[in-house]
């Protein structure tokens, strides 16, 4: 159905109509417009105010307030321009008047005014009110003419004497030239509403056309709300709809089914140095069934840091090569998958049962080192049952012979093109697709996790290790380091290490992955170099002023990988006392003997972050500190405090996620969610409606042929994921 344009656009829309046919826009502007994502009609009517500006009262001249954005309606009397050369400025002063009385209307550098602004015409202005010696005046207003057809009676005022609408913009791109496009537009506005009528009814959701209309021009501010969850309802429903397609889609894909042996996994277990806890059980227990299944399992194993998620993992891979299946374990760096490779070749179990290292820079079979070649070939023969690797096995397109599982750890350090990309069947001998199992050890609550991930299963591993003891954790103003540094000296006399954590110098780089925006290429770098120079002047300090009788070693991303895995190997081996790095330690990484976490400039980091590094101390049974450091006495100790509070990374995440919003937290934004959805997602509430609105529809039309509008959607939301 076609949007029935006002007098002023005489042509009809529909959605899909391109910008460049919307009247007065230019291929000038439709390329400025571009820069706002806004190619097309529904585009330009997305495009939401980030606020309103209240210009609903206008008032009679009389009344104006010095100080005050009002709004005023009058006739032009006097229209003159002055120019004043030494400053290059023109000044253009109407008089206004209504039957309360007049005031000056003040313009810099628009002299075309004069001409327009006829004596005569009847403006509606808007602007602050000023007083100076000679009176009031209003300084530099928006203003509009007021003519037969356009009365703000009718509500077809575009720039005042209402709640103004105050768009995104970019250069070219005012908020009064969107309003200028948008506007007329929604004066005959007729959208077809892609909600069907029953669960508008059900969630008591606002039509489609009042949502759009109230939210560029609503009447209050109180008016807003509404329209605004009406329009993220709709994305939190196709995000769902998607979900539950893609669901669907996975159930009818076909994986190896491998049937659970009981008394296998019990030997397995009894060969651990240590007793599985109920969580871990309960996750080895959820996973084994999945695989069961003939098609492919989907779960998310969510565990705080130091839960014990690698052993559950490494249980599963050996239960599926007991049977001849191949698992690949992948994680986000060189130093973590060395560690979990270390750890499988300890628990390695059977010893028919044989596995492979694959990283950028290293290669070992079994616990022969090896080229890369003769790893990949151990992979495609299938005599490697278990690789271990980083990007390196999805980056050089290792062939599998019979995939059947793959692991993801820190799965959101993972592209979805990448994970993509090992699911895919072909890459596999056996045609078949391998079950997916992602762990995180941000704790995502779960109503994002199934908005964001889609429709999975997910298994959450919340109680620690027997014997785990508390970390001691605290906010550490700089006149208490003398202190501090004592405390380090004596913990690592007794035969203990300790962990520096620097964030970058520089203020404006990001501090690391996923906690700021990183831009391009460019950012990534000076912000590496930003860490790189750090470390290397905290290492300076420590080794040299500080503890110049201890072994003061340093880690960070610009060290080629052999010299990585040479530190984080004498560290574990106890050759170095303090280990100066960056967030490079940041996941996964285990050293049971250290028992000192620092934190320099903690206040830069977010609370999930800072619990990730604390969760790399504590892993033993010594007692462990954590020191946050803080440059700033005031508000972020504040918001450090809560590090102090609770060891639980759950409520830590929450936390996080309500100072810093939803987008901010772990690299969501990297989604091209559209803003408003992005705020929803904190929306717990309007997820769950969605979700269950999605099954609903789903349930009684499965395949959306009566709901085509969304199937439409639908399709054009996958289109644009395939794009990225
Ligand atoms: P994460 O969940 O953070 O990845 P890991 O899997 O690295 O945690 O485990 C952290 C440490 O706890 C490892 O040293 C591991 O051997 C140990 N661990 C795991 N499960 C248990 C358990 N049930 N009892 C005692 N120690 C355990
Ligand atoms: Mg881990």
């Amino acid at each position: 159905m076609p949007i029935r344009a006002s007098d002023a656009q005489r042509d009809t829309f529909d959605l899909a109509t391109p910008i460049t046919r919307v009247r007065s826009v230019g291929t000038r502007s439709s390329a400025r417009l571009a820069k706002l994502g806004i190619k097309s009609v529904r585009q330009l009517l997305w495009h939401l105010p980030a606020r309103y500006e209240d210009y609903s009262l206008a008032v009679p001249i009389a009344d104006v307030i010095p100080g005050q954005k009002q709004s005023i309606q009058g006739e032009v009397i006097s229209i003159v321009s002055r120019h004043i050369w030494p400053k290059r400025l023109t000044i253009t002063t109407a008089t206004l008047r209504d039957d309360s009385g007049a005031i000056r209307a003040v313009w810099f550098n628009q002299p075309y005014l004069e001409e327009t602004l006829t004596e005569g015409t009847l403006l509606s202005v808007a602007g602050k009110m000023v007083l100076d010696k000679r009176g009031l005046y209003i300084s530099n207003p928006i203003y509009e003419k007021i003519t037969p057809a356009k009365t703000a009676d009718a509500g077809q005022l575009q720039h005042t004497g209402r709640l103004i609408p105050i768009y995104p913009e970019t250069e070219g791109v005012t908020s009064k030239y969107l309003r200028f496009l948008i506007q007329p537009l929604l004066e005959n506005l007729a959208l077809p509403d892609p909600l069907p009528a029953a669960i508008r009814r059900q969630y008591d959701l606002t039509d489609l056309t009042d949502a759009i209309r109230t939210i560029h021009y609503p009447d209050t501010e109180e008016a807003v709300p509404a329209a605004r969850d009406r329009l993220a309802f709709d994305d939190l429903l196709l995000l769902q709809l998607k979900a539950l397609r893609e669901r669907r889609q996975m159930n009818r894909l076909r994986s190896v089914r491998i049937p659970m042996d009981a008394p296998y996994m019990r030997t397995l277990v009894a060969t651990l140095p240590f007793t599985l806890t109920k969580d871990q059980r309960v996750a080895t227990l959820e996973v084994l069934k999945d695989m069961e299944r003939l098609y492919p399992m989907n779960r998310l194993m969510e565990g705080d840091v130091g839960s014990g998620k690698t052993v559950v993992a490494i249980l599963v891979a050996l239960h599926a090569a007991k049977v001849g299946h191949q698992t690949v374990l992948l994680a986000p760096t060189e130093v973590l998958a060395l560690q979990h490779y270390h750890t499988l070749r300890t628990l390695a179990g059977p010893a028919d049962i044989h596995t492979a290292l694959l990283t950028g820079s290293t290669a070992c079979i079994d616990d022969r080192v090896t080229t890369k070649v003769a790893a990949k070939r151990t992979v495609s023969t299938g005599q490697a049952h278990i690789i271990v690797g980083t990007h390196a096995v999805i980056r050089d397109d290792v062939r599998f012979k019979a995939l059947a599982l793959v692991v993801i750890d820190e799965q959101h350090r993972f592209g979805i093109e990448q994970r993509a990309a090992l699911m895919k069947s072909d890459r596999h001998a056996s045609g078949l697709v391998p079950h997916l199992l992602s762990m995180t050890a941000t704790p995502i609550p779960r109503t994002l996790a199934l908005t964001i991930f889609g429709d999975l299963d997910i298994s959450i591993i919340r109680e620690k290790p027997k014997g785990r003891q508390a970390i001691e954790t605290s906010v550490v103003s700089s006149a208490q380091r003398p202190q501090v540094c004592d405390f380090i000296r004596q913990q690592v006399k007794a035969g203990r290490q300790a962990f520096v954590i620097c964030p970058a110098i520089d203020p404006a780089a990001p501090i690391a992955p996923g906690t700021a925006p990183a831009t391009g290429r460019q950012g990534r770098l000076s912000a590496l170099w930003a860490q790189v120079k750090a470390v290397e002047e905290e290492y300076k300090r420590l080794s040299k002023e500080v503890f110049p009788d201890l072994k003061v070693a340093m880690l960070h991303g610009r060290m080629k990988p052999a010299q990585k895995q040479t530190v984080m190997r004498e560290f574990k081996e106890g050759w170095h006392d303090i280990l100066v790095s960056t967030s490079v330690i940041e996941v996964g990484v285990d050293i049971p003997n250290a028992s000192i976490m620092v934190v320099e400039g903690a206040d830069r980091f977010g609370l999930a972050q800072l619990h990730q590094f604390r969760g790399r101390v504590g892993r033993a049974e010594h007692q462990s500190y954590c020191f946050l450091f803080s440059t700033d006495d005031t508000t972020g100790n504040r918001r450090l405090q809560a590090m102090t509070k609770t060891d639980d990374g759950f409520l830590l995440a929450e936390q996080d996620m309500r100072i810093r919003g939803p987008g901010e937290f772990f690299g969501i934004k990297q989604s091209g969610l559209p803003d408003l959805t992005m705020a929803a997602l904190a929306n717990v509430d309007l997820i769950k409606k969605a979700r269950t609105a999605a099954r609903a529809i789903m349930k009684i039309d499965p395949d959306l042929k009566r709901n085509p509008l969304l199937a439409a959607q639908l399709e054009s939301m996958r289109q644009f994921s395939h794009l990225e």
